[in-house]
């Protein structure tokens, strides 16, 4: 594989790692690239401006962004409702850049800063308390904003391979024990919604 073009196809994608054009990451998709193994029109958040400048590198017709793949649409980060999260850490362990700050069974809330819009953190959490809002101005996407989420991305691998030797202790939650914080997850989502459910009939004091 030619590492330079891997290089050059990898700084024309936007890093948000969002996982859209079927690979773990836009570093794997422009190696991909590099084989000729897919095509350039697979990341909705590159948007067609980033289609027309991988399809002119790689010298190939240019084509719409593959519907199967997701729509191009506006920059969103990732917001957290405070009071309904219930720190389980699963957004963590699935955030891509590390833009998820929480403790056990602690509040969890999003760097917005650091956040790639990348939706990752969605399905994971038990009590879909993360919503996704159109980003403001301010944190826009920019070229800038893409190479510290690309450092933040390969800090983050380098992080969980070095958690898999023994000198190491992993910072998030392994397969093993992601059973029994489910298990007390749901535990606290039931008495807190019987809690809800007690308030909610309650009559006002008058
Ligand atoms: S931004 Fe998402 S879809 Fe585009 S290359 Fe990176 S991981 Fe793939
Ligand atoms: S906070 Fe969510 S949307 Fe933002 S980068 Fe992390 S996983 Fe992606
Ligand atoms: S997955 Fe949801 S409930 Fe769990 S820590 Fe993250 S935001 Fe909170």
């Amino acid at each position: 594989m030619h590492l330079a073009l891997v290089d050059q196809i990898d700084a024309l994608l936007p890093q948000t790692q969002c996982t859209k054009c079927g690979f773990d990451g836009c570093r794997p998709y422009a190696q991909a690239l590099a084989d000729g193994s897919t095509k350039p029109n697979r990341c909705p958040p590159g948007g067609e401006p980033g289609m027309l400048l991988l399809s002119q590198l790689l010298k190939q017709q240019p084509e719409r962004i593959d519907p199967d793949c997701g729509e191009p649409g506006p920059f969103k980060i990732a917001v957290i409702d405070e009071i309904h999260c219930i720190g389980c850490t699963l957004c963590i362990v699935a955030c891509p850049v590390d833009a998820i700050v929480g403790a056990n069974k602690r509040m969890h809330t999003v760097i917005a800063d650091a956040c790639t819009g990348c939706e990752l953190c969605l399905p994971p959490c038990p009590v879909d308390c993360i919503e996704m809002v159109v980003a403001p101005t301010a944190l826009d996407w920019s070229p800038e904003r893409a190479n510290v989420a690309r450092n933040r991305y390969h800090n983050r691998r380098e992080r969980l391979a070095r958690a898999d030797t023994p000198s190491e202790t992993p910072t998030v939650p392994t397969s093993v024990n992601k059973a029994s914080i489910l298990e007390d997850v749901m535990a606290r989502v039931k008495a807190r919604r019987a809690k809800e459910s007690v308030g909610a009939t309650q009559p006002l004091n008058k």
